[in-house]
């Protein structure tokens, strides 16, 4: 593959100087470079001739790139492409990169024998590095790390990452734009790692498109008297999480079924009765009212002035019932009614003689679409909170009634605003029906916060049937909803509520007693923490079986060091109480990246150093974690566990560091340390027998065992259907695993601390293949260990048996069913 480049410039001299640039990086020369700069005359200038003379040089059947410097540039390669014959135009790419830096990606890429479009793409990219380099990685959150003049003043600098699993989206760009409001500063934001665009700091509309996911750096920048204490307080929010801490490793949402098309669960539980039709009312724009650009905004105010005061009364409500955290959900509707991008954008529209009402509707609609286009689906989702925003004051101006999804039965809708959802009464609404939405729309948030259980995404076929019926049986937990049900049908939906009410209340009344099997096998219920809130949360758990100490390192610029690290950790084991607990060794890499310790990039993270292949990597990281764990030892029941291990000669390497810790801190081994892997690589599920001689237990990793398991990688949405723990290759890896330990000439227990722990379904499945201790949610404890409860051992052992006889993790599903 040879993919020509043409540089196109005013200035001939230029050019071939960045030509003869590129050219020092090259050793091999590379592919063709064609020049395409100045006049014939010598003066500066371009000519579309020229251009496509050079890309007719520079193609040698493989594509184009073209580069550009400014203005007239671009608009002589656009005419050039049009001189161009059929075959050769289609493989042009007119790249935006900058020149220089672009033209010498775009030489090394093309050299490599990339294709056309990867080279555009590296090329378009070539401006990061300067600007990460520039914009430093490592502010300093307790003062703005820098300070630049250029001539308009100083410009303050600074850089955060997005690490909340959804993002920067709706509620934090909100909180964002709220904490800047007041300021005298004028602030920019730029996604870094998209190489976006700058967008401003007051527009809500503009920060929520930055498509900032988690990960993401985001580059702040602010110019004016108060610009330090912007930075300030930007990068303060961001190290808080933006108050979000809970969705940093969320439980993700109700899983997308494989099948599109198919109604989504979306709330979990069981609602049984009559149809409550909530038709969407479509707000048309109100007819042109006359009136001077003056008279129009000042109607539009009047409106938007209602519609805040309506909206906070619900804020407030939602704050009363439902939790702060959710209320916030309207803070950015609050917010887009402020939106100095959007007010600017109607007062144009005003001022160009276009009436209120129709100036209002459509700069919503067009914040509306750049919100539909981008990437991220729970970015998508907020599109709905635009559109009540919208609608709200257009049936404001059009006096018009704001209608609210009150009443009594199974609401059945098109779509429900966040305030519709919050308006709910769950006592007069057994379930929620939707053509549209999506799991992670705020509605959603809302049902689920609320208790109601829902299911989206319905279509509308369903949703029409829905509407005629008299009664639905709707299961927000399996996404099933039927139309006028047979009796039953009608007597087994409500024979599962009455069992989810039993069942949720008897779990919390016996949370503390431990989950004995109906035979009389104890089989433990721990938590999965990551700090002590987590570990206070957890009623009735019996240990913690997996504490993720990564999230101690992983919002920092520097490791923490021994002492810090200790104080961490002996907070978790104080709130466990004398229960033990069991500190997984630092974690990182693969999707867990750390900021201060720079790793090589890897074309597949999930297969590269992570976990303990890190630890051993960093020797110095391991010994002072090793040291941190073995002082908490002696004072507290702590298991060490190491993660991600393959081979024998690593859990060597890492039980010889934990001896040296025991060295270094000089007490003698601590009473009661024991010693773990996670089982996560299918290698040492297989190889169980040469790792049980020297471990006291095995916790298997089923989220990770699962993606090595079926070759898809998690948090890939795309093979999301693939990657499922009740697969039977996964449960051969546990039966393994379980079967390894009892060749043991001493006691090894067998825990999960996966995803597929918390599924109370499994638990039978997961006991008959062996495993004695469950590590889950802090909120799935208690209802985890009443499963426990009613398991017997010979039929769990059968139902184990049958399960391994399954083709595939459906077939398993409706067994356990
Ligand atoms: C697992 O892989 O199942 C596990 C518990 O570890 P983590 O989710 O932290 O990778
Ligand atoms: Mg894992």
């Amino acid at each position: 593959m040879t993919v020509g480049i043409v540089v196109v410039s005013h200035s001939r001299a230029l050019a071939d100087a960045a030509v003869a640039l590129a050219g020092e990086m090259l050793r091999d020369g590379g592919g063709p470079v064609e020049v395409a700069a100045g006049l014939d005359d010598g003066s500066f200038g371009t000519d579309a001739v020229a251009i496509g003379d050079a890309v007719t040089r520079a193609d040698q059947g493989d594509g184009v790139v073209v580069l550009m410097d400014l203005g007239s540039a671009v608009l002589s390669a656009e005419l050039a492409l049009e001189l161009l014959d059929d075959d050769v135009r289609d493989g042009v790419v007119l790249c935006p990169a900058p020149l220089v830096e672009g033209l010498i990606v775009a030489a090394v890429s093309a050299a490599g024998g990339a294709p056309s479009a990867e080279v555009a793409a590296e090329a378009a990219d070539a401006l990061q590095a300067k600007a990460i380099h520039l914009v430093p990685g490592e502010p300093d959150r307790d003062q703005p790390d820098q300070t630049v003049d250029d001539g308009d003043g100083p410009e303050q600098r600074g850089v955060f990452t997005v690490r909340m699993a959804h993002g920067l989206h709706a509620r934090p760009a909100a909180q964002l734009v709220q904490a800047l409001r007041g300021l005298d500063a004028e602030v920019r934001l730029r996604n870094l790692t998209l190489d976006g665009p700058d967008v401003s700091g007051a527009s809500l509309s503009k920060v929520a498109t930055l498509g900032a996911l988690q990960g993401h750096d985001v580059a702040v920048r602010a110019r004016g008297p108060e610009a330090g204490e912007a930075i300030r307080r930007v990068l303060d929010l961001a190290d808080d999480d933006f108050g979000e801490a809970a969705a940093v490793s969320p439980p993700r949402p109700p899983a997308t079924p494989a099948t599109t098309g198919e109604p989504i669960p979306a709330s979990p539980g069981v609602g049984v009765g009559p149809v409550r039709v909530e038709r969407a009312v479509a707000v048309d724009v109100p007819p042109a009212r006359p009136g001077t650009p003056a008279e129009q905004r000042a109607r539009l105010d009047e409106a938007r002035a209602r519609v805040r005061d309506d909206l906070q009364t619900v804020r407030d409500r939602a704050a009363r019932e439902i939790g702060e955290a959710e209320a916030a959900i309207f803070d950015a509707q609050l917010l887009l009614l402020e939106d100095p991008d959007v007010l600017a954008d109607v007062g144009a529209r005003i001022d160009a003689a276009v009436d209120a009402a129709r100036a209002w509707a459509d700069a919503l609609d067009e914040v509306g679409s750049r919100l539909a286009a981008a990437a991220d689906e729970y970015m998508r989702a907020r599109v709905r909170d635009v559109r009540d925003v919208r609608d709200r004051v257009l049936r404001d101006l059009g006096g018009l009634e704001q209608h609210d999804a009150a009443g009594d039965g199974i609401l059945v809708a098109d779509d429900l605003t966040p305030a519709d959802a919050a308006a709910l009464d769950p006592a007069r609404t057994p379930a929620v029906v939707l053509a549209g939405s999506s799991p992670t729309a705020h509605a959603a948030i809302l049902l689920r916060a609320r208790g109601v259980p829902a299911v989206v995404a319905a279509g509308p076929a369903l949703v029409a049937r829905a509407r005629e019926a008299a009664v639905l049986a709707v299961d927000g937990t399996t996404g099933e909803v039927v139309t006028d049900p047979d009796p039953p049908t009608l007597s087994d939906f409500r024979a599962r509520a009455e069992a989810l009410t039993r069942r949720r209340e008897n779990a919390l009344r016996r949370a503390h007693e431990p989950a004995v099997t109906r035979d009389g096998t104890t089989v433990l219920v721990g938590t999965n923490v990551g700090g002590a809130g987590d570990a206070e949360a957890a009623v009735g758990a019996d240990l913690a079986g997996l504490v993720r100490t990564e999230f101690c390192f992983l919002d920092r610029h520097r490791a923490p060091d021994v002492d810090e690290q200790e104080a961490a950790y002996r907070a978790i084991a104080e709130a466990m109480g004398g229960r033990r607990v069991t500190l997984r060794t630092l974690d990182v890499g693969g999707d867990k990246p750390l900021d201060y310790l720079p790793m090589p990039r890897e074309a597949n993270p999930f297969l590269g150093v992570r976990g303990l292949r890190l630890a051993l990597a960093r020797p110095d990281l391991l010994a002072d974690q090793l040291h941190a764990f073995v002082r908490v030892a002696h004072d507290h029941p702590v298991d060490v566990m190491f993660p991600m291990v393959t081979t024998v000669d690593e859990l060597v390497a890492a039980r010889r560091a934990l001896d040296d810790a025991v060295v270094t801190v000089g007490r003698g081994r601590p009473a009661g340390l024991r010693v773990g892997i996670m089982v996560e690589v299918p290698a040492a599920a297989l190889k169980a027998p040469a790792f049980a001689p020297m471990v006291d237990f095995f916790s298997i990793g089923t989220n990770d065992l699962t993606q090595y398991a079926l070759a898809a990688e998690r948090g890939n949405d795309a093979v999301a259907p693939l990657s499922d723990g009740l697969d039977p290759a996964v449960l051969a890896l546990i039966a393994a695993t379980a079967g390894g330990a009892g060749r043991a000439d001493h006691d090894v227990l067998v825990a999960v601390c996966g995803e597929l722990a918390g599924d109370e379904d499994a638990a039978a499945l997961l006991i008959g293949l062996g495993v004695r201790e469950l590590s889950v949610a802090p909120t799935a404890v208690a209802t985890v260990k009443e499963a426990v409860r009613a398991v017997d051992l010979t039929q769990a052992r059968a139902l184990a048996a049958a399960a391994r006889e399954c083709p595939d993790a459906h077939a398993v599903r409706e067994l356990l069913r």
